[in-house]
């Protein structure tokens, strides 16, 4: 028998100055993107429904923009959430040191249940992801996704990944997660 539900998870991006944090977020709520993103000021939010066999889990993905320099300030905002996406720039090696710290610092104030995936943006200027990054992801056991806020490529397995997740590690409702099976709600069939 299928039981619906709806369910929020709040996902809050994180990681350096012009890795492609608000590109992210407005792919992925508004499918746009914008070649001459600007600093945005203050905070903001996107959601966007993903449709489960079990229920509707709205994801509200938060953009820490223009917070960057005032790492205690950007860190205020990831109470509650559900998952961190930790971003770094693939054509810029040193924007990855500060998405592991942002990694660390989440996990010391969300706990070990968040959910911590790191994501190497920019997919589309073809480079490698650099080694630190897989071995700090092996070591902790997290994620890792490429993708590009330009083309697109890559950030809705960002959300199919989290979604299965969340039902797995049942942060909703305990009795009503079972299997698995994504769609978007516009009726796209996704497989994961
Ligand atoms: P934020 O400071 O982390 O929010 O970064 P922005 O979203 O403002 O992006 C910084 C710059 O990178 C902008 O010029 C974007 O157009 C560009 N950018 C963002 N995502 C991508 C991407 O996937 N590919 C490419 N080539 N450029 C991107
Ligand atoms: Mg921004």
């Amino acid at each position: 028998m299928k039981m619906e539900g709806s369910f929020n998870a709040k996902v809050v991006l994180l990681g350096t100055s012009r890795v492609g944090k608000t590109s992210i977020a407005t792919r992925f709520g508004m499918n746009t993107f914008d070649e001459n993103q600007t600093a945005t000021i203050g905070v903001a939010f996107l959601t966007k429904s993903y449709k489960f066999d079990e229920g509707v889990i709205s994801f509200e993905l938060w953009d820490t923009a223009g917070q960057e320099k005032f790492k205690s300030v950007t860190m205020s905002y990831v109470r509650e959430a559900k998952a961190v996406l930790c971003v770094y720039d693939l054509f810029k090696k040193g924007t990855v040191s500060p998405a592991i710290d942002y990694a660390v610092d989440a996990v010391e104030k969300l706990g070990e249940s968040t959910i911590i995936v790191m994501v190497g943006n920019k997919s589309d200027l073809c480079v490698d992801v650099p080694p630190e990054v897989y071995s700090f992801c092996q070591k902790h056991s997290y994620n890792h996704f490429e993708c590009s806020a330009k083309t697109g490529e890559g950030i809705d397995e960002i959300f199919s990944f989290l979604g299965k997740q969340l039902i797995e590690k049942k942060f909703f409702e305990k009795s009503l997660i079972r299997s698995f099976d994504i769609q978007e709600e516009n009726g796209k069939s996704k497989c994961c």
